[in-house]
């Protein structure tokens, strides 16, 4: 590969500082300088003239699902729909795209009643009859942690009034006493989503890699995915290591897996595959093992220490008692693997720092016990003061999706009171408080694109109309080069990375992102405008604007 300059480019350095230009060697940034530095190193090079656009270290996601992404594309999207009969309609539309058997199921995802226009309640069973009554239709919540489904999908799960929800789970009655077809986390809801069939392969490999080239036009050459699951290990490394041999794709994944069963945990052990190793190929690496411990603030999973302001009767819900949580960590801890925790609610955070504190006692397998297994807390959206305080204290890291407010800043209040609120989403705090902060979006949760997320941190509005005007508890706005550090240098932190990613510096990758606009200083509430014109991995071309990549 000759060596590349990228000149008459506004280059981000660090905070407050820019340079022009450029040179790649190899798979590594060799040098940095004004046009005439650079120009003058690199006799040889082929030239790339950036047009004066910006130039950022290549954007890292800390933390999404890529497969759920792509696989999503053979089912009912239902982000973003405002009512229940947009939903039908969507599902009416998919239906009528893949034709699937009669007596099979589809599946959807995406749905959040509190962005109905209307009526804010959760799909029942007969609403989802009048997308079709010959298919099951399973239609999980945005968060993923509760479902609705129709008649066909109760009776194919042979569930009836008759049967009974575990503690705590959700499975809402009609007037008579029937089940509305709407469940929340637990066994229930678990059967219902073990009728969904599996992929083959084949399919597996098209949809992660449709989800790979969106990652690229979304300017990110560095995703935290989390596909990995006790199922579908061994599926998945080689869907990604077919796709790096088949295709001509740029992308480095570093792999987030959730294996608490023992068999499988032990398994990984056995075969070495632990944070931070390589799975066979330069763009794969094996990250951290992703548990929960909470479910979400839309569905009033979330668990709470006090119970939810608008439904005084629930609390959330928790995945493990503190007990198994504890074990859990503490068997990642000691050999070595890097935990990151979904946790949501205050109390659901709480019993996380409680584990990793006790966990953090005893040494690990690396030696020391400051945390140098970098474990982490997923979301971390409801907190006080001390929690956070806690958290800085143990070094525990915050992997944080500030696009979440666009949505959560109409229900925070409802949920939660106006005094956590003003606590939680604490993005300028954390900074404050030194906590190491990495961003992402949990696609399919949210849409993958980093700049609708660095305006949410930047100005806590939903962009889409600019409400609320000064920002959703405005101190805990953030500025834009902290914005994009936790999604470049912050993010490689959080695997292990930052002395060779998220930085424009020699030695490091060359891993670029070339924006249209320049986030630092156009108007603030324009970021989410910007719009990336190449992306680049490790000195390849990885995505141009305009030009749409070759079909496989
Ligand atoms: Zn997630």
């Amino acid at each position: 590969m000759p060596d590349v300059v990228i000149h008459n480019a506004k280059v981000y350095l660090e905070k407050g500082h820019f340079t022009e230009a450029v040179l790649v060697r190899g798979d590594r940034i060799s040098a940095v300088g004004t046009n005439d530095e650079i120009l003058l190193l690199a006799v040889d090079a082929s030239k790339i003239d950036a047009h004066g656009n910006l130039l950022l270290p290549g954007f890292n996601d800390s933390h999404l699902h890529l497969y759920a992404f792509g696989r999503n594309v053979n089912r009912i999207r239902a982000n973003g729909v405002t009512s229940i009969d947009e939903l039908i309609e969507r599902g009416r539309a998919l239906i009528d795209r893949i034709k699937p058997p009669k007596g099979s199921v589809v599946a959807g995802t995406g749905w959040n009643q509190e962005m109905f226009t209307g009526e804010k309640r959760f799909p029942n069973r007969h609403d989802l009859d009048r997308i079709s009554a010959e298919h099951a239709i399973i239609m999980s919540r945005v968060c993923g942690h509760s479902l609705s489904c129709n008649t066909l999908a109760m009776e194919m799960a042979d569930i009836t009034r008759n049967s009974r929800p575990a503690g705590g789970e959700l499975m809402e009655l009609d007037d008579n006493g029937e089940p509305l077809g709407i469940f929340g986390e637990g066994p229930l809801m678990y059967k219902i989503r073990a009728l969904i069939p599996a992929f083959t392969q084949e399919q597996t490999e098209e949809q992660l890699l449709y989800a790979m080239r969106h990652a690229l036009e979304n300017g990110l050459c560095s995703i935290g995915s989390k596909d990995v699951a006790e199922d579908n290990y061994e599926s998945m490394v080689k869907a990604y290591l077919d796709i790096f041999t088949k295709h001509d794709i740029h992308l480095r994944i570093n792999m987030q897996c959730t294996i608490s069963r023992d068999e499988v945990f032990n398994e990984f052990i056995r075969r070495g595959w632990i944070t931070k190793c390589s799975m066979g190929h330069p763009y794969l690496t094996m990250g951290a093992s992703k548990l929960f411990a909470d479910g979400s603030l839309g569905a009033r999973t979330a668990y709470m220490r006090e119970p939810y302001a608008d439904a005084p009767s629930m609390q959330g819900f928790r995945i493990h008692t503190q007990e198994e949580l504890d074990a859990l960590v503490l068997k990642h801890h000691k050999n070595g693997f890097q935990v990151i925790i979904h946790a949501i609610g205050d109390g659901a955070i709480d019993e996380v720092l409680c584990a990793f504190e006790k966990a953090l006692a005893f040494e690990n397998t690396n030696g020391g016990n400051k945390n140098e297994l970098r474990h982490g807390i997923v979301h971390c959206q409801i907190t006080d003061s001390a929690l956070l305080k806690c958290m800085a204290d143990n070094n525990i890291l915050a992997f944080m999706q500030p696009v979440f407010l666009s949505h959560d800043l109409y229900m925070v209040e409802k949920r939660v009171g106006k005094k956590l609120a003003a606590t939680s989403y604490a993005h300028a705090t954390m900074q404050k408080l030194g906590i190491k902060t990495a961003y992402g979006t949990d696609c399919p949760i949210e849409s993958m694109n980093p700049l609708e997320c660095i305006d949410c941190a930047v100005n806590r509005r939903d962009f889409s109309n600019g409400y609320p005007e000064e920002g959703f508890y405005p101190g805990e706005c953030v500025d834009v080069y902290t914005a994009v550090d936790a999604y470049t240098t912050g993010s490689a932190y959080a695997e292990f990375a930052e002395n060779y990613k998220g930085r424009i510096k020699p030695g490091y990758l060359a891993d670029f992102t070339l924006l249209d606009k320049d986030i630092f200083s156009i108007p603030k509430k324009e970021i989410h405008t910007a719009q990336v014109l190449w992306t680049m991995v490790g000195g390849n071309m990885a995505y141009q604007r305009n030009m749409p990549f070759a079909s496989a």
